[in-house]
């Protein structure tokens, strides 16, 4: 089966220059020593395009722009910045149709994820428009009396960004959109698999009014050397990274050297719990959206499905029926519904993780078909597992397969749910009071309550235990970027 990429998609990619895709200071150029590195499409293996890959030199230069251009970018008004990511949201949705084929190109999602994906990530440009202007502070009279306390939040300086290949719209602009609504100036590292998208990015931004240097970017295939420059250079007062936890800890370490403010979205576990009063359909419908959007690729997804006994039969019967009909293959095939894993490395670890599930006694109940195509693809199904020990619950499947346990005893089941190191998202289905009561106890940072879906500009998302530091999208995403200054003044 071969796959046709529209010819107007593929003119969108050769006018990026990708080859020049270092940006600094509002222009692009190649990497310091000419290197490139490919970018594939997980659907078919083949080549999109190659990719500057940015040097130490490349990242020390973003940092120079991102200085120079702070002084000036810190000073403009709200009203300016606010203005300026308000056409950023508008220029985003007029390129929704590129960005979405783009983003189904190099990273495999489905395009009904992909246009999703690229409202998602214009809405936090919209959202930090709104926040842009609404600055607060504080004015008291201390016990003491005597003096008044007067206290401000002031730009925190050069943020750098680094983000994951999963949303490679939306994790740049949730990141861009409430540092450059605070006042300050970016370096962004995109993951090597998906840097393409974050060309277009820098294009709208530009167009949007972003002065030079306010945003800068280095993609490179040597991630480490990026951030190391970074958070060696004294210049750089935040790292806000968001990937995985073993990454995330490592780049904590290094950022502990020189007391750089850190704020880490990370891995996740979530569970999914399904009561014996839960609406058993809306329960399925949840489990389609936080199971298998973005094929399961998602830190949110739901990782552990743990279903009342008395509900489990027929949530299996109907959860095994829509599986089955999921249609798979790549975005540009007609009603595909999952796209294929991100690389190879990504199908080799879920190949293993069933094999050591299928030795623990977990047994397979559905399965769809797989597409007749060269790609990293892994049929969905579902799993019922005989205990919580199993692989597939003690790991972060990141892809399409979704592992149930039938419980009964509450206090057991929520000791469970609570069991893992990671906290960042958990759902649960059931009658409201019961839910809201049980989700209370649920050690997670976002819980969707009869909701299969808890990502929202306008929330504070983030988690808890190691799935991260700090939140993002909110009004707390500004607070990331800002000092707290106060002022003590004599009366
Ligand atoms: P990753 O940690 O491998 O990579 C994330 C970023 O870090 C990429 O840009 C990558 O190039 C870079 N990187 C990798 N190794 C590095 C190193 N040694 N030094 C510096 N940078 C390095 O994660 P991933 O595979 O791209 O993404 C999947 C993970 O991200 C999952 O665990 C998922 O749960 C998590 N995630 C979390 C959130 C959240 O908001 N909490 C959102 C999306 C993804």
């Amino acid at each position: 089966m071969s796959v046709e990429i529209p010819s107007s998609l593929q003119a969108f990619v050769r006018g990026l220059n990708p080859e020049e895709g270092v940006w600094i200071a509002g222009k692009a150029r190649a990497a310091s020593d000419g290197k490139t590195f490919p970018v594939y499409d997980p659907a078919t293996t083949e080549v999109i395009a190659s990719v500057s890959s940015g040097t130490r030199q490349d990242a020390s230069a973003a940092v120079d722009a991102a200085e120079a251009a702070f002084e000036g970018w810190a000073d403009t008004s709200p009203r300016e910045r606010a203005e300026i990511l308000r056409k950023a949201f508008t220029l985003m949705l007029e390129q929704a149709e590129p960005l979405a084929g783009l983003m189904a190109w190099e990273n495999g999602k489905a395009m009904s994820d992909a246009k999703g994906e690229v409202t998602y990530a214009a809405e936090f440009f919209r959202w930090y428009s709104e926040e842009a202007v609404r600055s607060d502070g504080d004015y008291a009279v201390p016990p003491a009396g005597g003096t008044r306390l007067m206290v401000t939040h002031k730009p925190i300086g050069i943020a750098a960004l680094i983000t994951p290949w999963n949303f490679p719209a939306a994790m740049a602009t949730r990141k861009i959109a409430p540092a450059l609504a605070a006042g300050c100036t970016v370096v962004l590292k995109m993951a090597s698999e998906t840097p393409l998208t974050a060309l277009a990015v820098m294009r709208i931004l530009k167009e949007a009014g972003v002065p030079d240097g306010v945003v800068n970017m280095v993609p490179s295939q040597s991630s480490a050397d990026i951030s190391e420059t970074w958070l060696a250079d004294p210049r750089v007062r935040i790292i806000s990274f968001t990937g995985s936890t073993a990454v995330g800890s490592l780049l904590m370490q290094q950022a502990a050297k020189r007391i750089v403010n850190s704020s880490m979205e990370l891995g996740g576990n979530a569970s999914f719990i399904v009561g014996a009063n839960a609406d058993v359909d809306a329960a399925v419908e949840g489990t389609m959206v936080a199971k298998f959007r973005n094929g399961g690729q998602a830190c949110t997804a739901a990782n552990r499905l743990y279903v009342n006994a008395s509900v489990a039969q027929e949530f299996k019967e109907k959860l095994c029926a829509k599986v089955k009909d999921l249609k798979v293959g790549s975005a540009f095939t007609e009603g595909v519904e999952i796209g294929p894993l991100v690389n190879r490395k990504a199908l080799d670890g879920l190949h293993q993780l069933l094999r050591d599930a299928e030795s623990e006694g977990a047994e397979v109940l559905a399965s769809a078909e797989l597409p007749d195509l060269e790609g990293y693809f892994l049929p969905p199904q579902v799993i019922e597992v005989k205990d919580n020990s199993s692989s597939l619950f003690q790991n972060e499947i990141f892809g399409p397969i979704a592992p149930i346990l039938v419980w009964s005893d509450e206090e057991q089941m929520l000791k469970d749910v609570n069991s893992t190191e990671m906290g960042l998202a958990s759902y649960i289905y059931g009658d409201l009071q019961w839910a809201l009561r049980t989700a209370e106890k649920i050690d997670a940072g976002m819980v969707g309550v009869n909701r299969g879906l808890v990502s929202d500009p306008a929330a504070p998302f983030g988690g808890v235990k190691q799935s991260g530091i700090g939140r993002e999208g909110g009004r707390e995403g500004v607070r990331e970027f800002q000092e707290t200054q106060y002022f003590s003044v004599a009366w």
